[in-house]
């Protein structure tokens, strides 16, 4: 694969994450547009059934985006105007924009800066705080960091101990396992999202899947994704005139994906469980020729086994000033290296919320000391040297 993205450069750039496409991938989709269905057909409902499979979920109802996917999560567990939805601030914007969309309110509960997930002591503090101010939440949305799952059997406690909901925001956590249960399989949670944008674990082009175990939420989602139209003569609730009709019932949405995109998601689905070897092979292989430099790897918790996602280097020293003279340098080099992620209060969009970054400290501290270097399907050990030898440039 050619990653050669900028032809002026002398050096190939080498993306934190990139998706792998194979020759099966593409005659998998080439049938799909010689067939009679590029959408609202029978590959959608095969890539679904083959995630229910996979992660041990009762249902599985496929999207355009994880974004998607999130905002229908919400939508099926009831959020609306003024509830309370928490989440991670270290995550993308859409696991906490979900919320907002269904006119709720967002707060943050604080990660753990070496693990980067909830922290479950301080979900306990706000929690025991917010049952003092009338304000607990009606959802949590705990989210997979690099593909490492929470501690979901704590935060399952706490959901029936307070009351709230559960939605694992699983984008980077496909094929990863915590204790004896596999992320998605919903064990300790009313829905799971997983993302297919390329970066992540696999990919659909775009594409995203909401899994679940109830068979109300599921439907809700999959009437939800196409415009709140139900199809079935035997839900309609006015009578029925001609075989063509259809009804809307709610004000949905269209978030379909396509059969496309499902297939390029099947065909992907196949290869997970080799992908997410890979992916531990790569990182493992990063801990061996990293191991003499000044940094710590973003921890991953002993009964987890994780997708790996990304690779997250931590530097020792907490300065802002040698945090971007190595992030700097190593893009100087090629190395696409990203934050994964800036906190998400403190974006634009988020400052007229006034979140104090002083209830967020382990958030701070790792989106100041946290590098994503490049890891995926294809990149080559000399590729990973490569990383090496610029990061000893500048560490
Ligand atoms: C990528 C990502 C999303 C959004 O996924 P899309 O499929 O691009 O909409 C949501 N949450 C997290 C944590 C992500 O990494």
């Amino acid at each position: 694969m050619n990653l050669n993205f900028d032809k002026n450069s002398k050096q190939e750039f080498l993306p934190y994450g990139m998706h792998y496409i194979s020759e099966q991938d593409i005659k998998e989709v080439n049938k799909v547009l010689k067939g009679s269905r590029l959408t609202q057909g029978q590959k959608i409902i095969e890539f679904e059934n083959a995630i229910s499979r996979e992660v041990g979920s009762k249902f599985s109802v496929a999207v355009n985006s994880a974004t998607s996917a999130l905002h229908l999560a919400c939508l099926a567990l009831g959020v609306t105007k003024n509830d309370i939805v928490w989440t991670s601030p270290i995550s993308f914007v859409a696991s906490s924009n979900c919320a907002l969309y269904c006119n709720a309110w967002i707060d943050f509960v604080d990660i753990n800066p070496n693990t980067g997930l909830i922290d479950i002591q301080k979900l306990k503090n706000k929690l025991l705080q917010a049952q003092k101010n009338n304000s607990l939440p009606k959802v949590l949305i705990p989210v997979h960091l690099a593909g490492s799952s929470c501690e979901m059997k704590e935060i399952n406690e706490l959901s029936k101990k307070y009351n709230f909901s559960v939605i694992e925001d699983a984008s980077h956590a496909i094929g990863g396992k915590y204790q004896d249960s596999l992320v998605g399989s919903c064990k300790y949670s009313e829905i799971t999202v997983f993302s297919f944008h390329p970066v992540k674990i696999i990919t659909s082009g775009e594409g995203g899947v909401a899994t679940t175990n109830s068979k109300l939420f599921a439907d809700k989602m999959m009437n939800l994704r196409s415009h709140g139209i139900e199809k079935d003569p035997e839900k309609f609730v006015e009578p029925l005139i001609g075989g063509w009709q259809y009804e809307q019932q709610n004000l949905g949405f269209n978030y379909r994906i396509t059969d496309i995109q499902a297939a390029l998601g099947l065909s992907q689905l196949k290869r997970l469980e080799e992908i997410v070897k890979e992916r531990n092979r790569q990182l493992v292989f990063y801990y061996e020729i990293l191991s003499d430099l000044p940094l710590t790897f973003l921890e991953i918790p002993p009964d987890v086994y994780s997708s790996v996602h990304l690779a997250v280097i931590r530097l020792n020293r907490l300065n802002e000033k040698y945090y971007l003279k190595v992030f700097e340098g190593l893009r100087s080099e090629e190395i696409g290296v990203q934050l994964h992620y800036k906190p998400i209060y403190k974006h634009p969009y988020y400052k007229k919320f006034n979140f104090d970054k002083k209830n967020f400290t382990g958030s701070e501290i790792y989106a100041s000391s946290a590098i994503s270097i490049p890891l995926f399907p294809g990149l080559t050990i000399d590729q990973q040297i490569r990383v090496k030898n610029a990061l000893k440039l500048f560490i």
